[in-house]
């Protein structure tokens, strides 16, 4: 009956879209699962009509109705000022967390990690992807990482939560900490306070780059990942071309109120319309999606009958190997293959049996942060300089002539290294210089900062920011200079 049916909304997006959309949605229909469609239309043709957000107002009501999105690849058009709507969709709808879970089928799909069996847990919101960008001078542009605490618990937890909900045995954590030890600091510290508050889970950290490197060659070592934004999206990549192919991997979009499902790749189209296009990834996701939505026994059914078909050797061209399959496919017969083998199980790969899991129930409100002594202590006044001579001793000089008796020059740094007092001839100059003052007393107020700039605009400098200096319950919240 129509009225028992989860209504869910459905996009086809662009390129090999389509094709694997409606290869998705005839297995699921094969498969009796228990779903009314609401199609949106996303993507290029809406960016054609000229909406840079590549989505339409109404849309969203659709969207915001049904919570569960199944969404197929799109393109997103280069330059023009076209937003990627994927980012839009994620942080509108505050999906926080990017499920991948990549797991190798070998020996039937080629991979050089038998066995692997890894899931990336993303943060989805925050990091480099805010897409605060700005050209500060002739020479320097600058984005803005934006780590928040709230974000980074909400997604450390749902990272320990899956883990726990999945049996899994050990979270890592990657981070490069060791550089940004403000933004990535705060999410590795993050993550050890909340690891201890789940005991029977290992819990480690790596620095992102061995991290990475692991996942390309020794993935067996690693169970589940959580990362932040930037470094989950590389990662993820990595770790699903080296399960397999990218054609493979599903992705589940999660937040406290809504889900989106997606294949990890994008629009192919390199490929797109004749036919050769792997469906499996959308598929994948979508086998998520039925889980979420409190239907395993279906999502059970439809992952067996994937296995088997690809256990038979029934292989469309990008993981087709001489030898491991008997079969070339293309989208509409493997999907028949698929529809075909519904009902039985798989004699080798290990048999699928979801359950509700607790997972897709994880519900991670953001924790209100306790309040903090905030204490202002004296601000970072970045100039423009791009004159011929770009001498670090005369700008100094300058400066502290204009310093004032509460904020006095204490550094100037190019590119983060020091060059001011004290700097070394061989660093090279941009334009752009952060220059430190500091109070002479314990705190200084906004008050002082503005008489300072008033000194400094008076001594003809060209100032392109201010960032201010804090302590937080008297521990400092800025880095030092290289070198300071
Ligand atoms: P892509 O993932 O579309 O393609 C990379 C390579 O993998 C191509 O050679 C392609 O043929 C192959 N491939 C991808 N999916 C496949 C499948 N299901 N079966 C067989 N082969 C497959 O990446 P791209 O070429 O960098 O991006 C193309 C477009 O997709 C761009 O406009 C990009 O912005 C967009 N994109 C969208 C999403 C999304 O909607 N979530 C994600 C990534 C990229």
């Amino acid at each position: 009956m129509a009225e028992s049916k989860k209504r869910i909304t459905v996009a086809y997006g662009d390129g090999i879209g389509p094709e694997i959309m409606q290869a998705t949605l005839d297995i699921l229909e094969a498969a009796n699962a228990p779903l009314a469609y609401d199609v949106i239309e996303i993507g290029e043709s809406v960016y054609k009509q000229g909406a840079t957000s590549g989505i339409e107002r109404s849309s969203w009501d659709t969207l915001r109705r049904n919570r569960v999105f199944l969404k197929a690849p799109i393109t997103t058009p280069q330059g023009g000022g076209y937003k990627s709507l994927n980012v839009t969709i994620r942080k509108t709808l505050g999906l926080f967390a990017n499920v991948r879970e990549c797991k190798s089928y070998s020996p039937f799909v080629s991979s050089p990690y038998p066995g692997m069996d890894l899931v990336i847990i993303r943060e989805n919101e925050e990091d480099l992807y805010a897409g605060i960008e700005h050209q500060q001078t002739p020479e320097v542009y600058q984005a803005l990482k934006l780590l928040t605490r709230p974000g980074t618990e909400a997604i450390v937890r749902y990272a320990f939560e899956y883990a726990h909900a999945h049996s899994r045995r050990k979270v890592t954590c990657m981070t490069k900490d060791n550089i940004m030890k403000h933004t990535d600091g705060m999410f590795h510290k993050t993550f050890d306070r909340i690891a201890k508050e789940y005991p029977q889970i290992k819990a480690d950290h790596q620095i992102i780059d061995i991290g990475a490197a692991r996942v390309a060659a020794q993935p067996n070592t690693l169970d589940v990942v959580v990362t932040l934004n930037l470094y989950g999206d590389i990662l993820s990549d990595i770790a699903a071309q080296v399960a397999g192919s990218v054609g493979l991997a599903g992705s589940a979009n999660i937040g406290n109120d809504f889900a989106m499902f997606e294949a990890i790749h994008g629009s192919a189209p390199d490929i797109a319309g004749k036919e050769i296009a792997n469906p499996s990834g959308l598929l994948n996701a979508a086998i998520q999606m039925l889980v979420h939505v409190g239907e395993p026994d279906v999502a059970t059914r439809i992952k067996n009958a994937w296995l088997c078909t690809l256990e038979d050797g029934i292989h469309t061209p990008d993981i087709f190997r001489q030898g491991l399959s008997s079969t070339g496919a293309g989208t509409r017969s493997f999907t028949e293959a698929v529809i075909e083998r519904l009902g039985k199980q798989p004699e080798q790969l290990k048999e699928a049996s979801y359950q509700t899991s607790r997972s897709e129930g994880i519900v991670v409100q953001p924790s209100s942060t306790a309040s903090m002594q905030k204490e202002l202590v004296g601000v970072d006044v970045f100039i423009d300089w791009s004159r011929a001579r770009r001498d670090p001793d005369v700008i100094g000089q300058r400066l502290v002539e204009a310093s004032t008796e509460a904020l006095r020059l204490k550094m100037i740094t190019n590119r983060g290294v020091k060059v001011y007092p004290d700097g070394l001839p061989e660093t090279y100059c941009t334009d752009h210089w952060r220059c430190r003052f500091t109070s002479q007393q314990d705190a200084t107020s906004f008050a002082d900062i503005l008489a300072l700039l008033q000194c400094i605009y008076d001594a003809e400098f060209d100032v392109i920011k201010t960032e201010h200096l804090y302590t937080f319950n008297g521990e400092r919240g800025y880095s030092l200079g290289q070198g300071e």
